[in-house]
C-alpha cells in the first residue's frame, strides 16, 4: 500500500472503480465460472446474483451488466425490491421461507423460483396461494439439509425424495426442478455437495421419465462455487463477490411493535450475521 497522499488522478481513479465495481465484480465471477465450466467440460450453472441487504441501485449495476437472476433471503426485502426493479428480473426466493409469509411472494408475478421449500406445509401453502392469473407454474427446488446442523433449514436427506414425491403428486402450480442445500458454514470440503448430488441421483433412479432434463443442483456461494461447481452443481448462488460484504444495522433493534414482523427483517449483530442468516432460526 502506498502511503502518499492521493492525487486527484489516483481520488478520481478510485471513484471510477467504486462506480463500476459491481459490474467489474459480477464479470469477474462470470469468468471464473466459464474458466471452470470449461476445465469441467460442462455447461456454465447459472448465476444466481444474491442481493440481500444491498439497494436496489447497486442491483440496477448489475441488471445493467446483463445480470438478470436475483436472489433475495428476506420476504419482506423481496416484497418491496421487486417493484422497483425491471419485469425482466427472474427472482429467487432462498431464504427460510414461513408459510405464513407465502402470500406475500407469490403475487410477485416475476417471481422465477423458489430454491427452499422445506416441508409440505410449504409446498402446499405456494400451490394453494399461487394465483391463477400467474402465467407458468412456479419452479421449486427442496432445500436438503446436507450438513446436519440443527440450525439449518431445508429436510433431512433421508426425506428428500419424499417431499419431491409430495410436490410431484399434489402441487400441479408448482414445477420441481431441483435441490438446492447451503452446505456448512467455512467448510471447503465436498461432502455436502456430495450429499445433494446422492439425494438427486436417488430422485433420478425413481423417477428418471418425469425429469427428462434431469435435475438442478442449486449449491456453491462465494467461497465454494468453484468447488460445487466441480460437483455438479447447476445454479450457483454468489453474493458478497458480487455485491461486497454485507454491513448491517450496528444495533440490533430493540423489541419490535407488536404488528411488525421481526423475522422478516435483517437485524441481528453483524458478527453473528453471516451465520444466523444461512439458518433456519424458525423451527416451526
Ligand atoms: C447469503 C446467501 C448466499 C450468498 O452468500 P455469499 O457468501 O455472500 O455469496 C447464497 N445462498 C444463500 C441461501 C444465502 O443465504
Amino acid at each position: 500500500m502506498s502511503l502518499s497522499a492521493p492525487t486527484t488522478a489516483a481520488a478520481a481513479a478510485a471513484a471510477a472503480v467504486a462506480k463500476t465495481s459491481v459490474a467489474e465484480a459480477l464479470s469477474a465471477v462470470k469468468t471464473k465460472i466459464q474458466a471452470s465450466a470449461e476445465r469441467l467440460g460442462r455447461p456454465a450453472p447459472r448465476l444466481v446474483a444474491v442481493s440481500k441487504t444491498k439497494p436496489v441501485s447497486m442491483l440496477m449495476e448489475a441488471f445493467e451488466a446483463g445480470q438478470r437472476h436475483f436472489g433475495e433471503n428476506y420476504v419482506q426485502e423481496l416484497v418491496e425490491k421487486a417493484p422497483n426493479m425491471p419485469r425482466y428480473v427472474k427472482w429467487h426466493f432462498i431464504g427460510n421461507l414461513q408459510s405464513n409469509k407465502v402470500k406475500h411472494i407469490v403475487s410477485i408475478p416475476n417471481l422465477y423460483m423458489v430454491e427452499s421449500v422445506h416441508s409440505v406445509k410449504i409446498a402446499n401453502t405456494l400451490n394453494r396461494l399461487l394465483p391463477d392469473t400467474r402465467e407458468e407454474k412456479l419452479r421449486v427446488m427442496v432445500q436438503v439439509n446436507t450438513s446436519g446442523e440443527e440450525s439449518k433449514s431445508g429436510v433431512e436427506p433421508s426425506g428428500c425424495l419424499e417431499l419431491v414425491e409430495h410436490v410431484m403428486a399434489n402441487c400441479t402450480k408448482l414445477e420441481l426442478v431441483g435441490l438446492m442445500t447451503i452446505g456448512r458454514l467455512g467448510d471447503v470440503s465436498p461432502e455436502c455437495f456430495q450429499l445433494l448430488a446422492k439425494c438427486r441421483d436417488d430422485v433420478m433412479e425413481k423417477h428418471a421419465t418425469s425429469f427428462q432434463d434431469g435435475l438442478e443442483l442449486s449449491m456453491g456461494m462465494s467461497g465454494d462455487f468453484e468447488l460445487a461447481m466441480a460437483h455438479g452443481s447447476t445454479n450457483v448462488r454468489v453474493g458478497s463477490t458480487i455485491f461486497g460484504a454485507r454491513s448491517y444495522p450496528a444495533k440490533a433493534a430493540p423489541a419490535p411493535p407488536a404488528s411488525a414482523d421481526a423475522s422478516a427483517v435483517p437485524t441481528p449483530p453483524a458478527e453473528e450475521q453471516q451465520q444466523k442468516e444461512q439458518e433456519s432460526t424458525n423451527s416451526k
